[in-house]
């Protein structure tokens, strides 16, 4: 086995991600690897959700523990990848000039790698410096006494905001579409409660495999709209005060289908944006009016809505107050004003899910590109394996339940899934494994029909594509009606009657 790595270590995201306030949004003590039973009990984990460097700090004592370096060529970046019918094997080139031949490619590349850096008229004109979130530079960026711009207003930007407004002269946020933010409640957590998840883990684990969405919350089993205005209440305080993944993954269970169940839970965060903005102008900016909750990904935020009470932080929402025009030499012009920026940071978000495997320029059969094979938006069989690119796997793949998740309960039940049916093929003598056509348009087809049933399609989210210019409306990952749990049973009984669905020689 050989791995390629464009970075000098292990850490992918954590590696990448240094922005000031990256955390992760996962509780830390189910956003490990679980296979590795003595680490789960050995690990301290500083906080709730702890900052990118004790995450990476994590990741490089796995790697040295497992002694998984040995396998791993970095600094080495995969630039195409073809599979030749003759003697099945990939051919794989890397940008070392290297070409290598596999039986199989395993694409790791990870959702959420591909930044996107918003093609702005001007950008080569500013005299200032600007970053990408996801490449910040190792040594940091000094804040203090600069004029700063944060442009977007997802997840990265709710954690980026609060940290470069302690330090910036002025931090200026551009938005272009708000977003519904909860709580993180971040902090230390109780030693008793550390304890009594030590004492637990095959049962968390058990749990965490089984749930909707890889963690510890289920929705509850009723409608927003059969509740009594106070039992509702109760639950969405409860949900808020727990903070995290309990509002989405736990609220009730018609909330991304009903519009009406939706409203109530949409109004309930709305209601808490007004509480905390001083300046009600700036608290209704801040309030989404174009997507139903739970639509776009939820970030996590600590003091996001306070910072908007600065005095040195200033809010230009692109509906009220004008969208970014062009990159000046001093700044950014919005609505016909220039603002002027020492330094502006992009926490644009990526091409997610596609855009990864798209620029391994993949060539399967015949040929046949992926970028030609998925035009109109992906086509996979089970969000694993594509037709006509024999013996090729995804990890967290489009059209897998992948970024709906607690992404490493999705990576570990994908690699099981990747290992059990390697190791099969070898056991049985079969040299090539190939989703059938029929299979993989009947699973396009149904990840299409669940989706159409819920509130999803309704957000021009990066779900949904629509965070890229030219990029198809599709929606790139899988939604499960019975959650990640539902989607594990599905990939197994399909191993279990001799990969059905493939096509195995
Ligand atoms: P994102 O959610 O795609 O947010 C990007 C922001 O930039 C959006 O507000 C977007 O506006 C805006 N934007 C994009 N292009 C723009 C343009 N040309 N002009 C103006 N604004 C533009 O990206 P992200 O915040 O990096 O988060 C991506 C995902 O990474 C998250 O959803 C999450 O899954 C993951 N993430 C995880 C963690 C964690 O677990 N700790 C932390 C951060 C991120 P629109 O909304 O209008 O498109």
């Amino acid at each position: 086995m050989q791995v390629y790595e464009e970075a000098e270590t292990v850490g992918s995201t954590w590696y990448w991600n240094r922005y000031p306030g990256a955390r992760c949004d996962s509780e830390a003590y189910i956003y490990c690897f679980t296979w590795d039973k003595q680490l789960l009990q050995e690990w301290e984990w500083s906080e709730r959700y702890p900052e990118q460097p004790e995450i990476l700090r994590y990741l490089e004592h796995v790697a040295k523990r497992h002694d998984l370096r040995s396998n791993i060529q970095f600094n080495t970046r995969v630039i195409g990848a073809e599979f030749d019918a003759v003697t099945n094997l990939w051919k794989v080139q890397t940008d070392k000039g290297e070409e290598v031949t596999a039986c199989y490619v395993i694409a790791a590349v990870g959702p959420l790698s591909y930044a996107n850096t918003p093609q702005l008229n001007g950008l080569e004109k500013f005299n200032g410096r600007f970053y990408h979130t996801s490449r910040f530079p190792h040594a940091g960026v000094d804040f203090t006494n600069k004029r700063v711009a944060v442009v977007g207003t997802g997840a990265t930007a709710v954690q980026v905001v609060p940290e470069i407004a302690r330090s910036a002269t002025q931090l200026t946020v551009f938005q272009r579409t708000a977003n519904y933010c909860v709580p993180a409640r971040n902090g230390k957590v109780d030693p008793d409660l550390v304890k009594a998840r030590k004492a637990d883990y095959d049962g968390i684990i058990k749990r965490i495999r089984e749930s909707r969405g890889g963690f510890e919350h289920w929705p509850i089993r009723k409608s927003a709209l059969q509740a009594t205005p106070e039992e509702r209440e109760r639950e969405f305080d409860r949900m808020w005060d727990t903070g995290g993944f309990a509002f989405w993954a736990g609220n009730y269970q018609d909330i991304l289908i009903s519009q009406k169940a939706n409203d109530l839970c949409a109004d309930y965060i709305k209601r808490k944006i007004r509480e905390r903005v001083k300046d009600p102008i700036v608290a209704e900016k801040l309030i989404p009016k174009d997507h139903p909750y739970g639509t776009k990904r939820q970030p996590l935020e600590t003091n996001y809505y306070e910072t908007f009470n600065k005095d040195n932080v200033l809010l230009v929402d692109a509906s009220t107050d004008g969208a970014i025009e062009e990159i000046t030499e001093e700044g950014i012009r919005a609505g016909g004003k220039e603002y002027e920026f020492d330094i502006i940071v992009f926490a644009t978000g990526f091409d997610a899910l596609t855009g990864p495997l798209k620029a391994l320029n993949l060539k399967g059969r015949d040929g046949q590109r992926l970028d030609q094979a998925w035009a109109d938006g992906p086509h996979t069989y089970l969000g694993l394996s594509i037709a006509g690119f024999p013996n090729l796997f995804t990890i967290t793949g489009p059209q897998s339940p992948s970024v709906l998740s607690n992404v490493p309960v999705s990576i570990e039940q994908h690699v099981e899934w990747i290992t059990d049916c390697i190791d099969n093929m070898r056991k049985t003598g079969k040299a090539i494994i190939e989703a059938a056509q029929q299979a993989q348009d009947e699973w396009v087809a149904r990840v299409n029909q669940i989706v159409n049933m819920t509130l999803m399609p309704r957000a021009n989210s990066w779900y949904m594509g629509a965070n890229i210019a030219d990029k198809p409306r599709a929606f790139l990952a899988y939604l499960d009606p019975l959650g990640v749990g539902g989607y594990r049973k599905r990939c197994d009984e399909v191993a279990a009657k001799g990969y059905s669905g493939f096509t195995l020689a």
